[in-house]
């Protein structure tokens, strides 16, 4: 390919005809982190302390020390990160091509339904449904499920009830038709998770684990800000940290839309 396109995109970068929308979640101690029942191992918080700030640690300069679980607020998913992925070539954040970490985005917008069902399930009709009014989702492009999630805070962005989590996102069937007959690059979510809140309940449970990192997908978790994407036309940008072997990462998500 020429450099032309890229002499376009710097001048749309320029003249603002290119725009890049953050979707990524600010990271805190107040950052919500999946809870997973006894006897499973909790993902620590976000953590900060501050090593100097201009003082007597350090006249000239303010750095931090940060803690965090890998899958802490915006964060990627890799492949390694579920056991039927674990077999996979270059399925860690340190061995992920870079090529693949840039991708077209289809963006299916539920938040009425999800209003109405805090646990909506996005199933093939509703897929299809989508393909009639925007074209087929393309190999290689990222589905993210807009659900209004990002808006909620505290505990209702787990949203327990009393048979678990409460939250949007796809059934069995539907996973398996964007990895077995869409081949996308993943699946986001506004979600703590990819999965559903229920997803512990269906068979096979996790499906957008099990079956997307199992077939060398990819994951975005806690994604903001997709109420300023269009249905299609926009370009992710998603490296997470290069952590050795790593099963993901937190991640600044960006957006390039046109106009
Ligand atoms: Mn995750």
């Amino acid at each position: 390919m020429s450099g032309d396109v890229l002499q376009v995109l710097a001048a749309g970068l320029a003249s603002g005809s290119v725009r890049v929308v953050d979707l990524s979640q600010t990271l805190s101690p107040e950052t919500v982190v999946i809870g997973l029942p006894e006897p499973f191992a909790p993902s620590a918080p976000f953590s900060i302390e501050t090593l100097s700030r201009y003082d007597d640690k350090g006249p000239a300069w303010y750095w931090n020390n940060i803690a965090l679980g890998e899958h802490t607020g915006t964060h990627f998913d890799a492949p390694i990160h579920w056991i039927t992925g674990q077999g996979l070539p270059d399925n860690a954040t340190d061995t992920i091509p870079a090529q693949k970490l840039m991708a077209p985005a289809c963006v299916l917008n539920f938040t009425a339904e999800c209003v109405v069902d805090p646990g909506f399930l996005l199933t093939v009709p509703h897929v299809e449904a989508w393909e009639a009014a925007h074209g087929r989702i393309p190999a290689g492009a990222w589905v993210l499920l807009r659900s209004g999630w990002s808006k909620r805070t505290g505990a209702d962005f787990l949203n327990f009830g009393e048979t678990g989590p409460q939250s949007p996102g796809p059934d069995v069937s539907c996973v398996r038709f964007l990895v077995e007959e869409r081949d996308v690059a993943g699946f986001g979510t506004e979600t703590v998770g990819t999965d559903a809140g229920a997803a512990h309940s269906f068979d096979p449970p996790f499906p957008c684990h099990g079956m997307m990192h199992g077939a060398g997908k990819f994951g975005l978790a806690s994604l903001a800000n997709l109420d300023q994407l269009p249905p299609t036309g926009a370009i992710l940008i998603t490296p997470p940290l290069k952590i050795a072997g790593g099963s993901g990462s937190p991640c600044r998500v960006l957006a390039l839309i046109a106009g």
